[in-house]
């Protein structure tokens, strides 16, 4: 054999685990498709996508906030071409990161798509068709997944696109129509509402973000309504049309009347599915899930041909980066004979709004359906000094703690600088912490963290100070 360990894809899932087959010293190629690497979230995801919201972000503090802390600007405009051009260097220099860390880990990469052969051998056609055949004892698929589409939805990529051309697109939209009240499109909906679009959601569901603790998703819609967004929630779209650069869309209300809504873009965001397009894993036996496409993995992450593994977006589970990342590690270690372990439970989610959204553990709803007692904790930003400071009151910390035990559950939070805060609530709940424990430890003052100490504080004993 050639290698010891073969990757397909290049996302977080499998740069991550090709670097640490290579640190475990095994011999590791990686192939990728793109002439980048990084996959979806480095090219046309997560990286991008948190440039132009913080850029934006930038833009709506100097519109709407400045003046408040005393800050007069004048003649204030958006460089929207400006905008495009820095997140693509954000994105061109975290991709060649990734070529510098294999070659400084001495990873083979080839630039093609891969296809299995048999279950060893592995085929590379190059974009100019030119094919090589590789040899590996293990390999690991990690092709992520690419955007769902509507059936009934055609997507011309110009004005029903998707969030890769909603990251490139070459103006802001007078009137952006979403589809989806999801993390794609309530992330991407703030950005081009902050530089001024008329933005609109319309969703299946009875509440955005519906997967999450439904307080949050109650939340956000009322500070995404005052940042100016609307929301259609229950409504059941059924077309689009596009006219010259103008787009239709048709959808029905919860009564099952007929509405339509016309914009100049419309971004349908309604989940991604596993992508294993080409991989021809017909040939070593292995068909994919009805549903999703996902491919089947054990409890080790092996599917059922021996040595052929599966992680990331293309496994069941949360499509996070950070999911895939650890994925790629566990899946080399386990390859070379150790016993690692992921708690699923604790894989935080976050939505990267202003405020921020995170959540780790059950949820109050998850808690109920199980008929787990627990007692509920809230602190909310307003009372925190330091979001007085920065002007950041909206939104609260909730912590959900067992009722016998005080062991903290699920923590679910909207407001400042969550996405970094939902990190304690991780290690604390890794270790197996009560509220009380959380609450007797010191948290800087100043900080936005008090609150995940006062919400603790009234999980444990409805003993909060400032509330
Ligand atoms: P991918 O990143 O999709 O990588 C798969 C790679 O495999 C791709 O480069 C593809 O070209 C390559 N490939 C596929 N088939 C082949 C083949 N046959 N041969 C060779 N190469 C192949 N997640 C977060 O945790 N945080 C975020 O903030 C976040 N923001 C996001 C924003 C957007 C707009 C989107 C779309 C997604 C976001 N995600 C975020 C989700 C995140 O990007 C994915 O969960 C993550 O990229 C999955 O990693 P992966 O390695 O499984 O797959
Ligand atoms: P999503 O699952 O988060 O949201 C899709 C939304 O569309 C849901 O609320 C769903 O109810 C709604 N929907 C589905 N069909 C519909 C229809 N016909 N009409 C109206 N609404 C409909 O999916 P997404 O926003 O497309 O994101 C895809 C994946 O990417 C997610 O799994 C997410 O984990 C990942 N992602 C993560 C981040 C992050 O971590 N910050 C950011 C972006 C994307």
């Amino acid at each position: 054999m050639q290698y010891d360990v073969i990757v397909i894809g290049s996302g977080p899932g499998g740069y991550v685990a090709a670097i640490r087959c290579a640190q475990l010293g095994l011999k590791t190629a990686c192939i990728e498709k793109y002439s980048t690497f990084g996959g979806t979230c480095l090219n046309v995801g997560c990286i991008p996508s948190k440039a132009l919201l913080d850029s934006s972000e930038h833009f709506y503090n100097a519109s709407h906030t400045f003046k408040t802390h005393g800050i007069s600007l004048d003649n204030l405009k958006v460089d929207f071409e400006q905008m495009i051009k820095r997140k693509s260097e954000v994105v061109a220099q975290t991709t060649g990161g990734i070529s510098f860390l294999f070659k400084k880990n001495k990873i083979t990469s080839y630039q093609g798509m891969g296809s299995f052969i048999d279950k060893n051998t592995i085929k590379i056609t190059k974009t100019d068709g030119t094919e090589e055949t590789i040899s590996g004892k293990n390999v690991i698929i990690a092709t992520g997944s690419k955007p769902s589409n509507l059936p009934f939805l055609p997507i011309d990529k110009k004005r029903i696109i998707t969030s890769t051309e909603a990251l490139t697109l070459k103006e802001v939209p007078k009137h952006l129509i979403l589809i989806g009240g999801g993390v794609i499109g309530l992330e991407l909906g703030s950005v081009y509402a902050r530089l001024g679009a008329k933005v609109s959601v319309i969703e299946y569901m009875d509440s955005i973000i519906p997967t999450m603790d439904k307080s949050l998703g109650k939340e956000l819609q009322k500070v995404l309504a005052k940042q100016g967004m609307e929301f259609y929630l229950g409504h059941k779209v059924t077309g689009a049309s596009v006219k010259g650069t103008n787009v239709t869309v048709t959808f029905d209300t919860p009564k099952g009347e007929k509405k339509e809504l016309k914009g100049d873009y419309c971004l349908v965001a309604v989940g991604r599915v596993a992508y294993t397009d080409k991989l021809d894993l017909e040939n070593i036996g292995l068909t994919v899930e009805e549903r999703g496409r996902k491919i089947t993995v054990d409890e080790h992450l092996e599917t059922s041909v021996k040595g052929v593994y599966a992680i990331g977006d293309v496994v069941r589970g949360a499509m996070l980066a950070h999911k895939a990342e650890d994925e790629g590690t566990f899946v080399a270690e386990i390859i070379a004979g150790q016993k690692p372990h992921i708690n699923y439970n604790l894989i935080p989610g976050v939505v990267y709004t202003w405020p921020e959204v995170a959540s780790v553990g059950y949820t109050e709803e998850q808690l109920k359906e199980k008929g787990v007692k627990f007692k509920l904790g809230v602190f909310p930003f307003k009372a925190s000094g330091r979001a007085r400071a920065s002007m950041d009151t909206d939104g609260f910390v909730k912590v959900l703690a067992d009722e016998a035990t005080d062991e903290i559950l699920g923590v679910h939070m909207i407001g400042p600088r969550a996405a970094d805060m939902i990190a304690e609530a991780v290690v604390a709940m890794e270790y197996r912490a009560s509220a009380e424990d959380i609450s007797r430890m010191s948290h800087a003052h100043p900080t936005y963290t008090e609150a995940i100490r006062e919400a603790c504080l009234d999980a444990t004993a409805k003993r909060a100070i400032h509330i």
